[in-house]
């Protein structure tokens, strides 16, 4: 029988094969599409790392993944991280970066704080406005996600994980101390369940009679071809977060990493009603409004815009990740950490999945992310 059988091939789903297949565990994953599609939420070349949290929970655990990160590419002999620098933008005072900037304190994080004529002077391509201020990290960067993923994957492999690719997960059924898994006629068992299934995740707790008030968006981020290139690279441009005045979601930009500068307005997206339906192509009009607001803060950089693409955000109620075993049923780990920035912990997401799934306990503070915590204030059902 299998130990641990993992339903879905994004990066929380390949982070926990490579954990438990290194821990010499007999593990199998299935995707039900192909490493790297677009109709999730790990695909793309880009996502940002940085510890600028307004919760000292997730700075530590930043922290911690940042350690992760750095594991993986000592194992697999390969560079993934690049390292840009990150700078949040916003109003002085703003409650956001006056929380960030104590936390980062608080953890012992690198960073300044920068005032606006030395942002002017730093970062001759921002717009600042007098009452701006700015937190820098030095150490902040870009992970190259598919990339990420496809080296989570590959060194799973390594290890001696199973990865099948093509194949649905239709049922998990709870059986004796494990589970029963049906997948595209055929039926696998398994001692644990992991549910690394991002977006399709409410699809698959409804198949257990879970019904629980997962949200799911689609967000956009494009890409446009700025006037000075050279201002637009790594070494010139960190990655800007622009909170502004804290009215507006923030605008989140990458520098140039051979696709223009990418940016997104964070979490703005419409509801996805069904996982299955197909995406739809890019909207021309949030790709004007990225235009916008891309141009108040970097003027000049919109002037084309060269691809833009869409991605999947699922939200719990609160925000807060959901990392933990069923409430009934021990055998079956639900891992759902995205809300738009969990890609930065999943190296260490991975390891604490590995931990429930085979001693049922971390030693990492998971109880933001508990199960009760949201069956305390909203509504759930288990069957
Ligand atoms: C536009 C955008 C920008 C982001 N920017 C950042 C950032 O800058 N920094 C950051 O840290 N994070 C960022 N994130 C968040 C981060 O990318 C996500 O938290 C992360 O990718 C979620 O990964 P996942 O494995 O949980 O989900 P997914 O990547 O969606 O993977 C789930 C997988 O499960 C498979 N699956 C589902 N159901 C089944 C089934 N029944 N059978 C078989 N397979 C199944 C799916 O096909 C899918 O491949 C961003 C996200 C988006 C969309």
């Amino acid at each position: 029988m299998l130990e641990v059988l993992i339903v879905g091939g994004g990066v929380m789903g390949a982070a926990t094969a490579y954990a438990l297949a290194r821990r010499g565990r007999r593990v199998l994953l299935l995707e039900q599409f192909a490493i790297g599609h677009a109709r999730g939420s790990s695909h793309g070349l880009s996502r940002l790392i940085s510890y600028a949290y307004p919760q000292l929970h997730y700075t530590q655990l930043a922290i911690a993944s940042r350690q992760a990160w750095s594991d993986l590419e000592a194992d697999a002999g390969q560079r993934l991280l690049i390292k840009t620098g990150a700078l949040d933008l916003g109003l002085a005072g703003l409650p956001h970066l006056r929380a960030c900037a104590a936390n980062l304190a608080a953890a012992g994080v690198t960073f300044e704080q920068v005032s606006a004529p030395e942002l002017r002077a730093r970062f001759p391509q921002l717009s600042i406005a007098d009452q701006t201020m700015g937190l820098y990290q030095p150490d902040g960067g870009v992970l190259p996600a598919s990339r990420c993923v496809a080296t989570f994957i590959e060194q799973a492999r390594r290890y001696g994980a199973a990865i099948a690719v093509g194949v649905r997960v239709d049922r998990i059924v709870p059986d004796g101390a494990g589970v029963r898994v049906d997948a595209a006629g055929a039926t696998y068992r398994a001692q644990r369940v992991v549910i690394a299934a991002g977006s399709y995740t409410p699809v698959l707790l409804r198949s257990l009679g879970v019904s629980f008030p997962l949200l799911v968006t689609r967000e956009q981020t494009a890409c446009f071809l700025p006037r000075d290139r050279v201002l637009s690279k790594v070494g010139y441009l960190p990655v800007v977060i622009d909170h502004d005045n804290g009215t507006e979601p923030p605008l989140v930009c990458f520098p140039d990493l051979g696709e223009g500068v990418k940016a997104e307005r964070h979490g703005v997206g419409p509801l996805v009603h069904n996982p299955y339906e197909p995406p739809p192509l890019p909207d021309p009009a949030e790709n004007e409004r990225i235009a916008r607001r891309l141009e108040q803060t970097l003027p000049g950089f919109a002037t084309r815009l060269v691809r833009a693409e869409t991605c999947r955000y699922t939200h719990t109620p609160d925000g807060d990740f959901l990392i933990d075993r069923h409430p009934e049923y021990s055998q079956i780990i639900i891992a759902v950490p995205c809300a738009g920035h969990g890609f930065k912990f999943a190296p260490l997401i991975g390891e604490i999945v590995a931990d429930l799934a085979l001693q049922g306990a971390t030693q990492y503070d998971i109880a933001p992310f508990r199960f009760d915590r949201l069956r305390k204030r909203y509504p759930v059902e288990l069957a």
